[in-house]
């Protein structure tokens, strides 16, 4: 089959019908495959055929998922975690070994960060983070031992963009993969295989899904780093549920759709707040006073669904503002459809210390906001009567 357009390719991306003829994707609640006889046995367990054996290896509702964001993500082939943080584990785990070097981004998702940071180094594999604002600085942090670059764009939480053609260009240099976790932006907004990821890692459980129903993670990638980390995978077992993988499928029909309004939501939230007296600053990728707007207008395709911004008045002022929210929620989480209100100082980003948030630029007074798919009238009226 040609490549179709996103949209078609998310609704009519579609493991092939049963003898019932269903229009949508049944659910493939099982755990294990039968055989024809002993030799359909012998082949299969030979790898000699493709066929579900095993829900920890494979299931018809996974492969459907994963079909579909390789076609979304312009990738060969892929594999389904249960967590996004279980992708992340299992990539870097199927790929490294005791003594490899990674160099990261240093504003990155706080579970990654602690994964680099605390756990690692008990399989010797070490980590250098580089200031996202100064990519010339990774050239000297190579050394023989190192395997990979990672990063992430937009950051989380502070908005920043990474020029991920330059850092596609930088791993080619020196022989290096290229890792990317493109949950912020979703394969609708920014695809980074064009721009030479070798890898593109995603947590299933913020836009993807987009309701807040599940926790998935799935990487895709070329065949050869796929087939290691499905040989790992397959073996460990931090496969997704074939529910989990339906809900996730069905979510993607409707992505571009979602996402448009998250982000068409976003902006207007984001121009309302800069002009608001009690803001010392917003952050938004398609905002003109954010630093990279040219860089996010060239390599994605709408700014995203999280502003951030900061109070005036530090801690005190950013409390009063949390506690006068009634409609949105106050949460972690993000890329849902209800909007979310978070303080990365108290939560999401309070195992790092002091200097390592100032270092990404997370103050006290920041806040950051998931826009929601709530009427966009609606959002603002919270937000405006938070601020008293
Ligand atoms: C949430 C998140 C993850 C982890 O995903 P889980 O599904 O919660 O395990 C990884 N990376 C980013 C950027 C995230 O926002």
């Amino acid at each position: 089959m040609t490549h179709k357009n996103f949209e078609t390719e998310a609704i009519r991306t579609q493991i092939e019908r049963s003898q019932f003829l269903e229009h949508s994707s049944p659910m493939y609640l099982t755990s294990s495959f039968v055989f024809e006889d002993a030799e359909d046995m012998r082949a299969s367990f030979a790898e000699e055929k493709e066929r579900n054996i095993y829900s920890r290896y494979s299931n018809p509702n996974c492969l459907e998922l994963v079909e579909k964001v390789c076609r979304m993500e312009g990738a060969a082939d892929g594999f389904a975690f249960a967590s996004g943080m279980s992708a992340v584990f299992s990539t870097f785990a199927a790929l490294l070994n005791s003594g490899d070097h990674i160099i990261s981004a240093r504003s990155i998702f706080g579970s990654t960060h602690t994964l680099f940071k605390q756990f690692f180094p008990k399989w010797e594999i070490t980590s250098s983070f580089f200031d996202i604002h100064n990519l010339d600085s990774i050239d000297a942090m190579v050394t023989p031992q190192t395997k990979m670059i990672y990063a992430e764009s937009p950051t989380n939480p502070g908005v920043d963009i990474l020029d991920l053609e330059a850092l596609g260009a930088i791993a080619k240099k020196h022989g290096l993969l290229l890792v990317i976790d493109n949950c912020f932006a979703t394969p609708y907004l920014q695809q980074p295989i064009k721009f030479g990821a070798d890898l593109v890692i995603h947590s299933g459980t913020k836009l993807m899904d987009g309701q807040g129903r599940v926790l998935a993670g799935i990487t895709v990638g070329t065949k050869e780093l796929i087939d290691k980390i499905y040989r790992f995978s397959r073996i460990t077992g931090p496969a997704l549920s074939p529910f989990n993988a339906w809900v996730l499928s069905k979510s993607l029909e409707t992505l571009g759709v979602r996402v448009d309004r998250h982000c068409g939501n976003a902006l207007v939230l984001a121009n309302y707040l800069e002009s608001h007296p009690k803001v010392n600053w917003v952050k938004y990728p398609f905002l003109k006073s954010h630093p990279q707007h040219i860089l996010a207008q060239r390599q994605m395709k709408a700014g995203g669904c999280v502003v951030a911004f900061e109070v005036k008045g530090g801690l005190a002022a950013g409390q009063d503002f949390f506690n006068g929210i009634k409609l949105l929620s106050l949460s972690a989480n993000l890329g849902d459809s209800r909007s979310i209100v978070t303080h990365p100082a108290s939560t999401t980003h309070s195992k790092l210390s002091e200097e390592e948030r100032a270092s990404v630029g997370i103050t006290d007074g920041m806040v950051r906001i998931s826009v929601g798919l709530e009427h966009i009238d609606d959002i603002t009226a919270d937000i405006a009567q938070a601020f008293g």
